[in-house]
């Protein structure tokens, strides 16, 4: 395929706004990059073996290298207008580009005003020899990614001004825009994923546009017909593989069987499960049971390894790899735990972790520590005496030859544990919201940042911030509540009092304190907003009782009412609106964090701030 052909087609793409109308024009645009004799067509040799479609797919997302691949082209904002300054001709300095560029806004709308001429310089030459391929220009920049050393930058710099002075103004947008992997086409990857299932994997039925009996849609709306299968094999074949490329060829070749086919490779790293802020009560709500695990304040890191001379025939012997959160190679800057991982473990593993830096206790030290050494090049040894880390390891995608994902996070963790024990985070199960902030306050003590609440059941899925993994929101505030009611506990508790009905002050409402059918007394200007019974220790309950027995008004069965006199501060999760307390708000999941003696009645919290630290103010 030409490169003219596919930046005109990228235009055309960029100029749709209906997503389905976008993913269709893609579609049609990989099915053409991918036809079986693709470009035969143009008379110009082909070796055969060329095959546009995975560059396409690429191209179309801003990449040369697929996502695992470590590579990078590496060519900057400043190093790119330099190259177009040149192609531009003499008069036209760095700085001019950059000023056009503020005017413009997007790079790919410089490099085209200025029309480098390469069509006329093709059409002056009288032949099209020169026009650049797809393929042709995907090699070339393969060629300059590779550029290495002393006098690297000048290379790709000449390499790109080359390329500029053979580019129309629509392929000069394209490859601008391609280099600085920004292809402001309207096109992510879920219009990719989408548009590979349509064009490979659709049924094939063009509807006979004479035929109006039934069946067909009325409208001549576009639309997608792969089916969610279809879409779904895609997704999952780019989960294990992170290559689009791949995956579009895979597709069209060998269909949905292929697809399955696919799977996880020691050394190609795969794209991190992320997780969702939720509370204790949203874990033990949704999963039941929940998996409590320290979330370590460190750096994201999947280990790939396969030990020489162990494992399934196939596996290729691999040294310990280290990648990044976002695949990037960090291998050569962490040593000790290449080290650590290879004399452990025995077996073709993919396990993902935290990398995080420890003092000579081993005690956790904060993020920054781990930063002074996680992309570190120059100086690692000297960096390896001056920080240490430890690796902890939380999930096992892949374990001599079995490919874990799609197993329940409960048995992954069996198998991590197996294979590399004393890395291996802990996991405890948990099913109720005080065990989880028992375990979030020993994490703390620990040093660490807090916990997340996984569901033990749930596959790992790549890339996904689903609602599988919550890291839990911290308390961020308290509240200073007044305590107007309690009640009497139960059995070995019967002389005390349990839990405790809060209020804050309302005298200042507007239309006076809220007046509702209320879940127990409030007294004049106060409105209620929950009770607390955690957190209390046996100590502080027989203090708040015998500090609050003789302020008891009123009293019916084991409830009782308070003259409002004691301050206490209270922990929650959350606070939502509520028809069970007179404020109209309830905290989510109380916790008493202590009484405030400093505090009278007058400065405890106004319904106001309850208002706002809803988010409704
Ligand atoms: P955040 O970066 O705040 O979105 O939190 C998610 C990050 O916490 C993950 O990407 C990991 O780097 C890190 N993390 C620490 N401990 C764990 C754990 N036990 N499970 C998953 N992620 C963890």
């Amino acid at each position: 395929m030409e490169f003219a052909a596919l930046a005109e087609r990228a235009e055309r793409v960029a100029a749709n706004d209906g997503d389905i109308e976008t993913t269709l024009a893609v579609a049609a645009l990989l099915a053409d990059a991918g036809a079986a004799d693709g470009g035969e067509d143009d008379g110009t040799e082909r070796d055969g073996s060329t095959d546009d479609l995975p560059v396409v797919v690429r191209f179309l997302l801003g990449r040369v290298f697929p996502a695992h691949d470590t590579r990078t082209l590496d060519v900057g904002p400043a190093l790119c207008r330099e190259a177009i300054a040149r192609a531009a001709g003499q008069n036209v300095s760095a700085a001019d580009v950059e000023d056009r560029l503020a005017e413009r806004g997007e790079i790919g709308a410089v490099a085209a005003d200025y029309d480098f001429g390469g069509q006329r310089g093709l059409a002056a030459f009288g032949s099209g020899r020169d026009a650049l391929t797809v393929a042709a220009l995907d090699e070339e920049l393969r060629d300059l990614a590779a550029e290495s050393g002393d006098g690297s930058e000048s290379r790709k710099r000449d390499a790109l001004f080359g390329l500029f002075t053979r580019c129309s103004p629509s392929e000069a947008a394209f490859l601008a825009r391609l280099v600085l992997g920004e292809m402001r086409l309207g096109v992510g990857e879920g219009t990719v994923r989408d548009a590979i299932a349509e064009a490979f994997l659709a049924p094939d039925e063009t509807p006979d546009p004479g035929d109006d009996s039934g069946g067909a849609s009325e409208s001549d709306a576009p639309e997608l017909v792969a089916s969610e299968d279809a879409v779904a094999a895609v997704e999952r074949a780019l989960q294990v593989t992170n290559d689009y490329g791949r995956v579009a060829v895979r597709a069209r070749d060998e269909g949905i069987a292929g697809l399955r086919e696919e799977s996880l490779r020691v050394g190609r790293p795969v794209q991190a499960m992320l997780a969702q802020a939720g509370t204790a009560t949203d874990a033990v709500d949704a999963f039941g049971e929940v998996a409590v695990e320290t979330k370590f304040d460190g750096a994201r890191v999947q280990v790939h390894y396969a030990p020489a001379d162990a494992g399934p025939g196939g596996t290729e012997a691999l040294g310990p790899r280290l990648y990044s959160r976002n695949m990037d190679d960090v291998t050569e800057a962490l040593p000790e735990i290449v080290e650590h991982v290879a004399e452990r473990v025995d077996a073709p593993v993919i396990l993902d972790g935290e990398v995080v830096a420890v003092d000579d206790d081993g005690d956790p030290l904060p993020f920054q520590e781990v930063l002074r050494r996680f992309r570190r090049k120059h100086d690692v040894e000297r960096m390896r005496e001056a920080v240490s880390l430890r690796l902890h390891a939380f999930d096992c995608l892949h374990a001599d030859g079995d490919d874990l994902l799609d197993e329940p996070l409960r048995d992954r963790h069996d198998r991590l544990r197996e294979v590399l024990p004393d890395a291996a985070a802990d996991l405890t199960l948990a099913d109720d919201a005080e065990a989880i902030a028992a375990a979030e306050r020993a994490a703390l003590d620990a040093g660490h940042e807090g916990v997340m609440l996984k569901n033990p059941a749930a596959a790992y899925t790549p890339g996904d911030r689903g609602r599988d993994w919550l890291k839990r929101k911290p308390d961020v505030e308290t509240l200073d509540a007044v305590v107007v009611g309690a009640e009497w506990g139960e059995g070995r508790r019967a002389e005390l009092f349990g839990t405790f009905l809060l209020a804050v002050r309302a005298e200042n409402e507007a239309n006076g304190p809220p007046d509702r059918d209320v879940d127990g007394p409030a007294p004049a200007g106060y409105a209620t907003v929950g009770k607390v019974a955690t957190g209390i220790t046996d100590e502080a309950l027989a203090d708040l009782t015998e500090r609050l027995e003789p302020h008891v008004v009123d009293e019916t069965g084991t409830t009782v009412a308070f003259d409002p006199e004691l301050v206490v501060e209270v922990g929650y999760e959350e606070i939502q609106t509520s028809p069970t307390y007179s404020a109209g708000y309830a905290l989510r999941f109380p916790r008493f964090v202590g009484v405030r003696e400093d505090k009278g009645v007058d400065d405890a919290d106004s319904l106001a701030r309850v208002r706002r630290l809803a988010g409704d103010d």
